[in-house]
């Protein structure tokens, strides 16, 4: 039996790398899928606060990324939606198994180690959840029995990670039965959509700096201004080598993946054929290929984000389903450890 699960933090509005690294998969999974898997889709809101947000933001955030996730066409019908706290199971599984993880493994993630470098060990800065959170990862995943999971580039580690949390939980408690089951991480080609400010860093959404990335729900000329500042570099010509031109390359596989390859076997093949072309010319062309991907999804958004009685319907609906999933799993593991 085939189960689908993957989670985005509702940290403000989708931008284009989550949408060509993660969200369009899950779409494309909900559309051409067997009826008989699952998909489930959580909005990781626990995630959310491993860094402090105001309360009146996250509830706005929490909303928008739900009508995001509807706007990009998820089906609540055919797609569990739902807002992780309020399937408790998931916390619960999470202290379960964090009296198995080990806290050499989880210090040395590369994503620990970005957010906390410059503090010092001890620091009162250095927050337990932050620290923790691939732990909570792994226990929205494995509550699920995931099969597959979809996510960009970033978080392959953190689903080693679960496969490794699986594999220890079913070797102590197992009883040569697979309990937990071990994911496989589904990578998307457009994995690592890079920050159009500074090229040699992930687009994401809680960079300070608005102009790093495309959000959603941008306009065209907010695309077009973005894609028109975007850093590149003085030498001439267009080529595709992520090392040396990051900026340039970025540019390509961002119109590379927005029109699905543009009839071309790789970005290597297309960045050849924008050579005789000006830069100008090339960031006027990707800017309009992304306003083609974006303009649908803005436009469902618009009519959804002030719809409240679908919002509503659609995250209690994901929550009933999601608690029925989720209970299954951590049943069968506190049978399996002896609290039941
Ligand atoms: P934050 O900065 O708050 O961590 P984020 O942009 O990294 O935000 P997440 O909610 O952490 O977004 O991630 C949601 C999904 O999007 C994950 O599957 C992640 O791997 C993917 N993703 C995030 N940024 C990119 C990117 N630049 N390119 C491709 N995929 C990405
Ligand atoms: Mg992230």
């Amino acid at each position: 039996h085939k189960v689908v699960f993957s989670g985005i933090q509702p940290t403000g509005i989708a931008h284009l790398g989550n949408y060509l690294g993660a969200l369009r998969q899950w779409v494309t999974l909900q559309n051409e899928s067997d009826p008989s898997t699952t998909l489930i889709y959580s909005l990781v809101d626990l995630h959310a606060i491993t860094l402090r947000q105001p309360p009146a933001q996250l509830r706005q955030w929490k909303r928008e990324s739900l009508a995001m996730l509807l706007a990009i066409g998820l089906d609540p019908k055919r797609s569990t939606i739902f807002h992780q706290s309020t399937v408790p199971a998931h916390a619960e599984l999470m202290w379960i198994l964090s009296c198995q993880a080990s806290t050499g493994y989880l210090g040395r993630m590369t994503q620990w180690k970005d957010k906390t470098s410059g503090e010092k060990e001890g620091s009162e800065k250095l927050k337990l959840g932050l620290f923790s959170y691939p732990v909570l990862q792994a226990a929205d995943v494995l509550v699920h029995g995931a099969t597959h999971v979809p996510v960009g580039e970033d978080q392959a580690q953190h689903l080693e990670f679960a496969r490794e949390v699986a594999r220890g939980f079913n070797h102590v408690y197992g009883d040569g039965r697979v309990a937990l089951v071990e994911p496989e991480t589904i990578i998307s080609s457009a994995k690592r959509v890079m920050s159009l400010t500074d090229p040699e860093a992930k687009m994401s959404k809680s960079h300070p700096n608005p102009k790093s990335r495309i959000l959603l729900t941008d306009s065209a000329e907010e695309i077009r201004s973005k894609i028109n500042t975007a850093v590149t570099d003085s030498i001439t010509g267009v080529s595709y080598d992520p090392v040396q031109r990051p900026g340039v390359s970025n540019l390509v596989d961002i119109l590379y993946h927005c029109t699905q390859g543009a009839g071309f076997e790789d970005q290597a093949a297309l960045a050849k054929d924008l050579d005789g072309s000006s830069l100008r010319a090339v960031k006027r062309r990707v800017s309009d290929a992304v306003e083609s991907q974006l303009r649908p999804i803005r436009e469902r958004y618009q009519e959804i984000i002030n719809n409240a009685q679908l919002l509503d319907d659609a995250s209690t609906q994901g929550t009933q389903k999601a608690t029925i999933s989720a209970n299954a799993t951590l049943a069968k593991v506190k049978q399996a450890i002896g609290l039941t």
